[in-house]
């Protein structure tokens, strides 16, 4: 998988701006079902990530991609930055195993499943796992990226009517019913973002 460095730039300043932009938001959602830090928590980790930018332009796809997961895990705090870390680190881990043949939907749903593992979940448990398979799922089926996109935002909305297992949201029980994930939610817009960014910039 060749990927140009200067689409590596663009794809870590689209992330970097869709979270600075809501990041009040993810707190906002993080306050009614955990402690009001996922916004602060993301845009940690983005703007490190964003600091190291150019060196990590000049890097293999796949070194590009681990890096990354590194520094998120450094940053980001919480929960979700060794949970965010890990996905990403274990993208760039398969990648490089096989980077010219690489199947990304296989990569991506063997890094989402070192993700539950990592945080001793599962799909429907009000996580960001609930935004992962789905994403999965539609690339798998090679949608459009515009309807992998939808997908994730509707998957994230859906979170809304599941009862949280995992995190700080279970401590809350049914009283986590009605709310959306606030990591979902993260992971909608960052799907979003990139797929928005793919769409105009890879090359045909
Ligand atoms: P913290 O909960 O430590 O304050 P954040 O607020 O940054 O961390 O992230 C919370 C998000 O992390 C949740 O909304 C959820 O999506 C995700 N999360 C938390 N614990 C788990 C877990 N065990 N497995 C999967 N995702 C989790
Ligand atoms: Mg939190």
């Amino acid at each position: 998988m060749q990927v140009e460095p200067v689409l590596v730039a663009g794809l870590i300043e689209v992330c970097r701006a869709t979270i600075a932009e809501n990041a009040d938001h993810l707190c906002a959602l993080d306050r009614a079902i955990g402690d009001g830090d996922h916004g602060t928590n993301m845009r940690r980790g983005c703007e490190a990530v964003s600091a190291e930018g150019e060196s990590l332009s000049s890097l293999p796809f796949p070194e590009a991609v681990e890096k990354i997961g590194l520094t998120l895990v450094m940053n980001v705090g919480g929960a979700a930055g060794p949970l965010y870390g890990t996905l990403l680190i274990e993208i760039g881990r398969e990648l490089r195993k096989n980077e010219e043949r690489a199947d990304f939907s296989l990569v991506l749903k063997q890094a989402i499943d070192a993700v539950a593992r990592r945080g001793r979940s599962h799909a429907g448990g009000k996580t960001l796992l609930d935004v992962l398979y789905p994403v999965h799922a539609a690339l798998a089926k090679r949608s459009p990226l515009s309807d992998v996109a939808r997908k994730a935002e509707w998957s994230a909305d859906r979170t809304a009517a599941m009862k949280a297992m995992r995190g700080r949201a279970a401590y809350l029980g049914d009283r986590s019913i009605g709310h959306v994930d606030p990591g979902a939610s993260s992971c909608a817009l960052l799907t979003t973002a990139i797929c928005r960014y793919l769409g105009e910039h890879r090359p045909q």
